[in-house]
């Protein structure tokens, strides 16, 4: 049984790097601190909560269309986006362990404990004084919250803290072959500003009238300081977000409409509704007038898996000062020019990756007929998104049964993703498949050679049942 909920995340790192979802990067050399690498479950299972994010919003909406920019942009994107002098957090050394905490995270570990402690409303209390003082940008209240509840380092021990200063969290580098010429870029911190820059680019060549968005998938990079928790906070992780133009004085519409599409599509993934809430920002981005974070019942507490922002007209105003070139839209049902106004949508791929995880890891133990116990790791992906769809068993390596299990292979494979197995008693192999969140396994017997059936094995039941070979492939298909 799962004994508790640290216990229970511990297990599902554990798990992915086992059955080859995650693997620290460069485990052979120690590993590089909040940087991992994706295995073949892992890839796969990636992959397909992109497309399912990536279908939602470019097929399944007329006036959404996709880009792919480049990581590298001109230097000065960043000024004008704001992230050069406001992307930093405010953090604390601690001064016998020199480690460093971003002070909110710091904060928060307190409260959880408080939580735990059955001390709900002082951690909200805590939290509360914490959220009001980031807002008025008040470090010298936040040093004296630090102090005076004597919060401790988690490895020294010790409340001797520094002042909370505020550190910039882009990577940089240099363009250029020679150093002299060589020019200080950054690695791209959020997708989104790919997205403003190429406005009229997008919004031109698409033909598009707003309201419309621009939705794009890539790599962002942060060089986070609090670099733990897995995946759920990582110094290279990949985004899917979305910006969505509007005439100027509709965002309070626009931003309830994408709120309530994007808590639809969450539960459309199958994750029941109970395990997601909304939560307002207090504190806003230099950029917004209004932000909520979708947050999920992860096993370490509720935490931000999306935020979605009401970004007004700030990012494009601003490219427009720096760059000198107009970045405006004429409305021809208003007869007006404007700047538009944004909602943007965003989420990160790996915290949903993680958020799928969570989900489907359970860990299961019944009593058998003869009154033994028997147990199983399973992961309950929806059939959708799940790694491997099918798995396709001879019960033995011989007697014609793989040639008759090759024979369903080259069949199904072109339709989805199908694995193959012939090792093993096919107890071991039902295992293995469900570890991997395989939701259906069939079995080639000797029957199969008379009646052209196979047995189907339903991953969550573990009940079978006899299916003729030939609506195999309809079949699954429709549970996809
Ligand atoms: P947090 O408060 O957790 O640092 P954020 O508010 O800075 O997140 P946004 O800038 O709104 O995050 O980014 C949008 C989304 O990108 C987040 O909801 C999250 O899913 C994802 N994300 C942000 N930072 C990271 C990270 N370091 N590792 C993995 N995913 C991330």
């Amino acid at each position: 049984m799962i004994a508790n909920d640290q216990h229970k995340f511990q297990a599902i790192i554990s798990h992915a790097k086992e059955y080859g979802f995650v693997f620290q990067s460069s485990e052979i050399y120690d590993g590089l601190s909040a940087v991992y690498d994706y295995g073949p479950w892992g890839s796969e299972l990636k992959k397909n909560l992109r497309e399912a994010w990536w279908n939602e919003m470019t097929r399944m909406h007329d006036n959404i269309v996709g880009i792919d920019a480049a990581i590298f942009m001109h230097p000065t994107t960043w000024k004008a986006s704001g992230h050069v002098d406001n992307f930093s957090d405010p953090m604390i050394d601690n001064k016998d362990s020199k480690k460093r905490y971003r002070v909110d995270h710091l904060i928060e570990g307190v409260a959880d404990q408080l939580v735990q402690d059955g001390k709900t409303e002082e951690a909200e209390q805590l939290i509360a004084s914490m959220e009001a003082l980031l807002a008025a940008n008040d470090f010298a209240g936040l040093n004296e919250l630090v102090e005076s509840r004597k919060m401790k380092c988690g490895v020294s021990g010790t409340c001797n803290w520094t002042d909370v200063r505020q550190f910039n969290l882009m990577f940089s580098t240099q363009i250029g072959s020679v150093a002299e010429e060589s020019t200080e870029i950054y690695l791209r911190p959020e997708t989104a500003q790919g997205i403003f820059v190429n406005f009229l680019n997008v919004q031109k060549t698409a033909r598009l009238k707003i309201p419309f968005g621009i939705a794009q998938i890539g790599k962002a990079f942060r060089n986070e300081i609090v670099a733990r928790q897995f995946i759920f906070r990582m110094r290279e992780f990949e985004q899917m977000e979305m910006q969505f133009f509007i005439r100027p004085g509709t965002q309070k519409e626009w931003y309830e409409y994408w709120k309530a599409e994007r808590m639809k599509w969450h539960t459309e993934m199958g994750i029941p509704a109970e395990d997601y809430r909304f939560h307002d920002h207090i504190k806003l981005a230099h950029y917004a007038d209004a932000a909520v974070d979708i947050e999920y019942n992860f096993p370490i507490g509720w935490k931000e898996v999306e935020g979605i922002h009401s970004r007004t007209d700030f990012d494009l105003k601003s490219h427009q000062e720096f760059s000198g070139k107009k970045l405006q839209y004429f409305d021809n049902e208003i007869n007006q020019n404007y700047v538009p106004y944004v909602i943007e949508t965003s989420i990160g791929l790996d915290r949903m990756f993680l958020l799928t995880l969570c989900h489907a890891y359970q860990e299961e133990k019944w009593l058998k007929e003869d009154g033994s116990e028997d147990s199983r790791i399973v992961l309950k992906i929806p059939a959708k998104i799940a790694p491997i769809k099918l798995a396709i068993l001879p019960l033995l390596k011989k007697e014609g049964l793989p040639e008759i299990a090759r024979e369903i292979m080259k069949e199904c494979r072109n339709e989805f993703y199908c694995f193959y197995e012939e090792k093993d008693t096919i107890g071991k192999r039902y295992r293995r498949m469900d570890a991997l969140g395989t939701p259906f396994c069939i079995t080639i017997d000797h029957q199969t050679k008379e009646d052209k059936m196979v047995t189907i094995r339903y991953r969550d039941t573990m009940k079978q049942e006899r299916i003729p070979i030939e609506g195999l492939v309809a079949f699954v298909k429709s549970k996809m």
